[in-house]
């Protein structure tokens, strides 16, 4: 039995997306193509939208990029250039949803900065890691204690809690205190998935 070219051609890029695997992309391939047409062109146009996606310059979470010719350095999100944000505020994130999460709590009014993923240097194997590479950019235009607070947000995991170390030993001299999303999501849990009433009990009880 084979599959159809085009589906298979399909479950293929499926099969590449995070916790899908090869069974599962060729039952949702099979899916979309059950749809018919207009399914297909919706996600296609969906998928083609995320050409005009760009990175923030400042914290890294993903900003429309209406120019297609606008230089990378020049990008910022909504919250960056908001000026009613609490700019001596810092909080660290390992990935954008986390930051998605925290903001729907609506008890943060401070700025951002996202990683990109935990520190975790015994797996570099001789490659810089993209976070020690956002680590080294964060420091670099910081100043010394013109912070407020730094609060890392990095998930209750093996992973996030070895990336707190790292980053409250290399970020103390650029700010007057610095916390820790306070207990009270589950160990080995995601911040992406606590709920807003816990996150924002956690940001209130950060220490
Ligand atoms: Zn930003």
């Amino acid at each position: 039995m084979t599959i159809p070219e085009n589906i298979q051609k399909l479950a293929d890029e499926l099969a590449t997306l995070p916790s899908i695997g090869p069974r599962q992309a060729i039952r949702l391939a099979f899916y979309i193509a059950g749809e018919g047409e207009k399914k297909a062109d919706s996600i296609s146009r969906a998928l083609s939208g995320l050409k005009t996606i760009g990175q923030c310059s400042r914290c890294h979470f993903y900003v429309f990029r209406a120019d297609a010719a606008a230089s990378a350095s020049s990008l910022l999100c909504s919250i960056c250039v908001d000026k009613t944000r609490d700019g001596s505020l810092l909080c660290i994130l390992e990935k954008e949803t986390d930051l998605i999460s925290i903001e729907n709590s609506r008890v943060y009014r401070g700025t951002y900065f996202v990683l990109g993923g935990p520190i975790n240097d015994a797996r570099a194997k001789g490659r810089v890691q993209k976070s020690r590479e956002r680590l080294a950019e964060l420091i670099a235009r910081l100043t010394a204690g013109s912070l407020m607070e730094i609060i890392i947000a990095t998930n209750p995991t093996t992973e996030g809690d070895l990336t707190a170390i790292v980053l409250k030993k290399e970020l103390a001299p650029y700010a007057k205190k610095i916390s820790r999303l306070g207990r009270g999501i589950p160990t080995g849990a995601d911040i992406e998935f606590a709920d807003e009433e816990t996150l924002g009990a956690a940001l209130e009880n950060r220490k």
